[in-house]
């Protein structure tokens, strides 16, 4: 069994249609609204989970109707959700999603349960972690839950991919332990301080991370696909050409793809193509999950 076991944030989207994203101050009226099911670590654990990865999620939620709902969503996605607690007085994370008609978004996290989700919640389920192949990590989780989970997958040389969004600083001794880290222009620039508008930039600034101990960086650079940064190497790795509909979860599809792939052995590069033709067929649909791709439409996209 190619396992992965995704820790991280299970939220409740609730998606409004704009005209345009509101400023400071103001207020618009919306479209459409609609709830589904999100939280980084609950879409790539789906959108792994519909390109055939045998998934298992270690997190928290709420024990209340939004908790519940999320579980069985992931249930039916043939999720493993043993590893998912519930928690008696923290209520489940909620996102609140704005989208404009270009697929531009802005969004507001209230992390609830998620920021419960403890060192002993991956503990309790050494046992999952133990049989794992790739191990899958955001940053809408606590820090100090990253780093146990970090260490215990080095204890079974498992392949951690660390997708750092939100960024914040993340420890040295930490980055050294991580296969991946998968930042957009945004986290990059977070990450290192440093300025990141163009090609030049952004290799200087993953450079930057190579040298504070990372083994590889891919940034994601929406619809110009990718750069790989290993050693003192890089590539830009270009995306598909689509019609971005809602820029929603790409970059969530994109880590779920790689973790497939390299859970099934396939070297790095094919792992890229791969997670960009997955990404890019993503964005052409709206929402989150709902955006998320199976693998024979993704096997259609590329033909
Ligand atoms: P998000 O936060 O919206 O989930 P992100 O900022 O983390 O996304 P991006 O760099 O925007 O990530 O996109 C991730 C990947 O998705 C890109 O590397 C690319 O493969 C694919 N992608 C994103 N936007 C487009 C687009 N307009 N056309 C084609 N592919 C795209």
């Amino acid at each position: 069994m190619n396992n992965i076991v995704v820790i991280g944030s299970l939220n409740m989207d609730m998606v409004v249609k704009v005209d345009q994203i509101p400023k400071v101050g103001e207020t618009v009226l919306g479209g459409a609204f609609k709830t589904i099911p999100g939280g980084k670590g609950a879409n790539q654990a789906v959108a792994a989970a519909r390109l055939n990865g045998n998934v298992s999620m270690i997190g928290r939620v709420g024990r209340d109707v939004f908790g519940e709902e999320l579980l069985k969503n992931l249930q039916q996605e043939n999720i493993n959700t043993q590893g998912v607690t519930q928690d008696d007085e923290e209520t489940t994370g909620i996102a609140m999603i704005n989208v404009d008609k270009k697929g531009n978004n802005n969004i507001v996290v209230a992390p609830g349960a998620n920021y419960k989700c403890i060192p002993q919640d991956i503990d309790a389920f050494e046992n999952i972690v133990a049989t794992a192949k790739v191990m899958v990590l955001q940053m809408e989780i606590p820090m100090e839950t990253i780093e146990y989970g970090i260490k215990l997958a080095k204890k079974y040389n498992i392949k951690v991919i660390l997708n750092p969004a939100p960024a914040v600083a993340i420890k040295k001794d930490i980055l050294e332990d991580i296969y991946l880290l998968t930042p957009n222009e945004t986290e990059l620039e977070v990450l290192t301080g440093l300025k990141v508008s163009n090609e030049e930039e952004t290799k200087t600034a993953a450079m930057e991370l190579i040298k504070m101990g990372v083994k590889r960086v891919i940034v994601t650079l929406g619809d110009k696909g990718v750069m790989l940064v290993e050693k003192d190497e890089e590539q830009v790795i270009k995306g598909y050409k689509v019609k971005a509909v809602d820029t929603t979860a790409a970059g969530d599809s994109f880590t779920g793809a790689l973790a497939v792939s390299l859970a099934e052995g396939k070297d790095l590069k094919e792992a890229i193509l791969f997670a960009n033709a997955v990404a890019a067929l993503s964005v052409t649909r709206e929402g989150a999950q709902t955006s998320l791709p199976n693998l024979e439409e993704v096997k259609t996209f590329i033909k």
